[in-house]
């Protein structure tokens, strides 16, 4: 199958191609994000409203949809311009009357004659104790009143769109979508009584009430279900494609990796023993590793990274760490380096600061082997940077890399093991969602000793006290961060805000006392003013949230977080990890401007309460949801139309060990669930995955 199959034609022509559907309503639904009728087809209503015939108003409570048969009284006509008309209504039980603005000419007289019977279907609204119904949406003579849907669905609109238009629109596609064959495991549609796909739709299109449109009604799950498989499919498609390209089994001597372990003041946590364990047993395999570690701040991560480049080492290879940016780097380059002196390895830094000659003799050294570890920022996959035999590539703090960007990076080193460490904890359901096609690693334990942070809000009128206290800390020889606040894309405002704050903490705490970083300083500034506080010459830092991942000062102490209402949950638990990895005890100060929003104190009040970085992620999920937990552009996560990421979180496991079994049964997608499953693949516009099968 080289194209999209026949059978979805209809379903990716034109919207205009559908009735009622125009070049001008086209174009708004293209503003939904509703490009063409298959998009239709994923655009669920989100509410129901119940217009089954009622004997009397009163046997809805106020205000609600009622539909009754009405025998009309008089019209009662506006007393003055911009007031309504209204007529007088008496159903089985109660008078009660219609109200209408803006009624012209004679239609109501045609509409609502006095002493006929109608049926009338609208909001029932109490208006001083007294019924009335403001421009009903149906009036019918009762022998017509059949068409009145009993349940209508209400869809989400936008200016220009109506939902006659919508219902109308959503019917047609409805009708031209094809049964098609079953792609879900036939033994999990059995257990999970879901109906087909095409019954589905209707179900879903069609609700009966809110049950069905809750996350958990049948035809809703079937749909999720059928967008988290798909997009499984994709990765375990990845996956597949990744593992065939030819891998070395690395196989270490663990002669280095002793010393290493021998020389460590401290023990490697269970959860880093295990960790360790699971990379090298994959790197050992044939086939190329593709692992993601994940670990909060302060997990340990280092140490597990430096085994693993161990590993290749011994073997008689080389190894990469990437971060994103330079200080970063740079961090890692001095955390490895004792650890390193201890193995007896050379390891060696690259980035885009390196030019000219010295540039030239590292890429020499590297390509004779003569560097076995290289540490370094995008700098190292550029073309002419070559390995002599690059066994392990170990990509940091790169949650923002989608599916697309690792296979990327898989086609480097030839055959290269990679390790992704991020840590960003995310909820299980996202984890798979971004990193499906991957194995995992975690680090759940924080090394032992770890003291907690004292986390407390200070609202911004008492910013005197709190430099105050900065004083006397710093008398105890302390250090302190402080981060400005976050102002939206400006860096240039962040930058003149964060030098604002820095002018006045050293006319408070003396000259020399305080460092500035933030992201408009050329690089070398940067680093020289990191250097100055790593080295305690300075003891407060005042920083954009530059400082935000992977920065280690353990003398660190204090975190002083400004404008601390207008960061994330993750950022917010990111910045406050900086502290609490030396021998003092830490405290963490978000400073607020009161008064403070709903979401904001709930927020804060999370970060005050834990400091467990699933549990937070979780929560962040929960308060945000799916798509703004990692932003969505950059993420790789795809945007899904039905799936909810927080309420069927449990669907996309089943989806990920499903999608994974069918291909190991059936990896050209042949078979007859094979072939549908390829339908489903263009269904659901996953054409990269599709690209995948026919290469493999
Ligand atoms: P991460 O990169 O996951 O944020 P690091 O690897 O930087 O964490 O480790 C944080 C600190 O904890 C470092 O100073 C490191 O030396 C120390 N550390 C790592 N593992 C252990 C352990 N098992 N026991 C005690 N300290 C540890
Ligand atoms: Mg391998």
């Amino acid at each position: 199958m080289t194209g999209r199959p026949e059978i979805l034609f209809p379903l990716f022509a034109g919207l205009e191609t559908l009735p009622g559907v125009g070049r001008k309503t086209a174009e708004t639904l293209s503003q939904m994000n509703i490009e063409k009728p298959r998009d239709l087809l994923f655009t669920l209503p989100h509410s129901v409203i119940d217009r089954r015939r009622k004997a009397s108003v009163l046997d809805v409570i106020a205000p609600a949809t009622a539909t009754v048969e009405v025998e009309v009284g008089r019209h009662i006509p506006a007393r003055q311009k911009g007031r309504p008309t209204r007529v007088e209504v008496t159903d089985a039980a109660t008078t009660f009357q219609l109200v209408f603005f803006h009624a012209a000419g004679d239609w109501l007289d045609r509409q609502l004659p006095p002493g006929e019977r109608r049926v009338v279907s609208g909001k029932v609204e109490l208006f001083d104790g007294v019924a009335q119904m403001v421009h009903p949406e149906y009036i019918l003579r009762p022998g017509q009143a059949g068409t009145i849907p009993e349940f209508e669905p209400v869809y989400p609109l936008t200016a220009g769109i109506t939902l006659k238009t919508m219902t109308k629109a959503v019917a047609a596609t409805l009708d031209l979508a094809a049964p098609l064959d079953e792609w879900i495991d036939p033994a999990l549609v059995a257990r999970e009584k879901w109906p087909g796909w095409h019954l589905a739709l209707e179900a879903a299109h069609k609700p009966e009430g809110s049950a069905d449109l809750a996350p958990t009604a049948p035809a809703r799950q079937r749909l999720s279900y059928d967008e988290l498989f798909a997009h499984q499919l994709t990765l375990a498609l990845a996956r597949a494609a990744a593992r065939r390209a030819a891998g070395i089994g690395t196989n270490g001597t663990g002669r280095l990796r002793a010393k290493v372990l021998d020389a460590l003041p401290y023990k490697p946590t269970g959860a880093q023993e295990r960790a360790m364990n699971e990379i090298a047993e994959d790197m050992g395999r044939p086939i190329r590793m593709s692992r993601l570690l994940q670990g909060d701040v302060g997990s340990g991560k280092t140490l597990v990274a430096f085994i693993a480049l161990l590993i290749a080492v011994e073997a008689g290879g080389q190894g990469v760490i990437m971060a994103p940016t330079e200080i970063l780097a740079r961090q890692h380059m001095e955390s490895l380096v004792p650890l390193a002196e201890d193995a007896g390895v050379v390891i060696e830094l690259l980035t885009g600061r390196d030019k000219g000659a010295e540039r030239a003799a590292k890429l020499k050294a590297l390509a004779a082997g003569d560097i076995q570890i290289l540490v370094g920022t995008h700098a190292v996959f550029q073309g002419d940077v070559q390995f002599r035999d690059l066994r392990l590539a170990i990509v940091d703090e790169q949650h923002r890399f989608g599916v697309a960007q690792r296979m990327e990076l898989g086609r480097k080193g030839q055959a290269a093991d990679v390790l992704v460490m991020t840590a960003t904890p995310i909820p299980r359901s996202l984890s798979l969602a971004q990193y499906g096609d991957m194995d995992g690693s975690v680090l759940d334990e924080k090394p032992p000793g770890r003291k907690p942070v004292t986390t407390a809000l200070v609202s911004a009128g008492r910013m005197d006290e709190v430099i105050e206290h900065l004083r006397g800390a710093i008398a105890e020889g302390r250090q302190a961060y402080w981060v400005c606040p976050l102002v939206g894309e400006s860096e240039i405002i962040e930058k003149t805000a964060a030098e604002e704050r820095f002018k006045r903490l050293r006319a408070a705490l003396g000259e020399g006392v305080v460092g500035l970083v933030h992201g408009q300083l050329p690089s070398a500034e940067k680093d020289a003013a990191m250097a100055r506080f790593v080295g305690g010459k300075t003891k407060v830092l005042v920083a954009t949230t530059v400082i935000e991942v992977g920065v280690n000062v353990p003398n660190a102490s204090i975190m002083v977080i400004e404008g601390a209402e207008g960061f994330g949950l993750a950022q917010l638990h990111q910045l406050r990890g900086r502290v609490g990895r030396g021998a003092a005890s830490s405290t963490c100060l978000l400073i607020y401007q009161p008064p403070l929003s709903e979401t904001a104190e709930r927020r804060l009040a999370v970060i005050r309460e834990t400091e467990d970085g699933f549990r937070i992620a979780e929560e962040d999920l929960a308060m945000r949801g799916a798509g703004d937990v990692i932003g969505t552009a950059q993420s790789g996560l795809p945007r899904f139309r039905i799936a909810d990421l927080e309420r069927q979180a449990g669907l996309m496991a089943l989806a990920q060990s499903d999608a994974r079994k069918l291909l190991a049964d059936d990896p050209k997608l042949t078979s007859e669930r094979g072939q549908a499953a390829r339908v489903l693949l263009w269904l659901m516009e996953q054409d990269k995955a599709i690209r995948l099968i026919s290469v493999g």
